[in-house]
């Protein structure tokens, strides 16, 4: 009797795999691990703020303690993104038709090989290359340096010395369709050059989609699939503006290089 019932056990548990039906189950795990991926992000928005308050008072300490803090935020995205992938290869593993019956395995193993991948990146890989982290320093960048790009994070290590600038792209605040300030910058994706939103939204309009680049010597196509809301340009055009409207002395207006 007995050796029937685990006789039949193991046969129960040597044909244990996970169906096409059981996918749904995973997907509240994702839903978990997307609400802690909202508190990674809010916490990263938090370092920003905090940190261009920092620049403006010149707490350079402030924010190179907050740096480090934003990089671990980094690290534990990138550690949740893993942990989703691990979770996802089973459900596809299933849907490929392969018989999934040791779920852990699979997980563990999925998710060593992706920390050991990130764990051996470079810095510059990790961060300096991190849209994310980018976007936080050009926040920071900005505060002091509204009208100047700011350099690739990746020259950093070859040039300690922050006040000097790795060749400066002189920035346009004004439309060049309009010829003034820019209202709701759009940025092409292709030629970097930006527009008042509904300037260039007509302009594209009139001439049924597509139009030759307005500044002149660009000779690349706008369409509105390649223009982006331009946030931080927008946030460099309020800071020029006031300056200038501060100093009430005509800003020049330059090409981009
Ligand atoms: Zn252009």
């Amino acid at each position: 009797m007995a050796d029937q019932i685990l006789a039949s056990t193991q046969s129960v548990l040597e044909n244990f795999h996970l169906k096409p039906e059981d996918i749904s189950k995973f997907t509240a795990i994702y839903d978990d691990l997307d609400s802690l991926a909202q508190l990674i992000r809010r916490g990263q928005n938090n370092i920003t703020l905090h940190c261009k308050e920092r620049e403006e008072l010149d707490q350079t300490n402030q924010i190179k303690e907050m740096d480090m803090h934003m990089r671990k935020l980094l690290d534990l995205e990138t550690t949740l993104n893993s942990t989703k992938t691990a979770i996802e290869k089973i459900p596809n593993d299933i849907t490929r038709g392969e018989r999934v019956n040791d779920v852990l395995t699979i997980y563990d193993a999925e998710l060593s090989k992706l920390d050991n991948e990130y764990n051996n990146k470079s810095e510059k890989d990790k961060y300096l290359t991190n849209d994310r982290y980018v976007l936080y320093r050009e926040h920071i960048w900005n505060v002091k340096h509204a009208d100047i790009d700011m350099p690739p994070l990746t020259e950093e290590n070859n040039n300690n010395d922050e006040e000097i600038v790795m060749g400066p792209t002189k920035l346009s605040f004004k439309c060049p369709i309009t010829t003034s300030w820019l209202e709701q910058p759009m940025t092409s994706r292709v030629c970097k050059h930006s527009f008042t939103k509904s300037a260039i939204t007509q302009l594209i309009r009139i001439n049924h989609g597509a139009v030759t680049c307005p500044v002149s010597g660009c000779n690349k196509y706008i369409r509105m699939d390649i223009l982006y809301d331009d946030e931080l340009l927008a946030d460099k055009v309020k800071r020029a503006k006031e300056k200038a409207e501060e100093e009430s002395f005509p800003t020049e207006f330059y090409d981009i290089e």
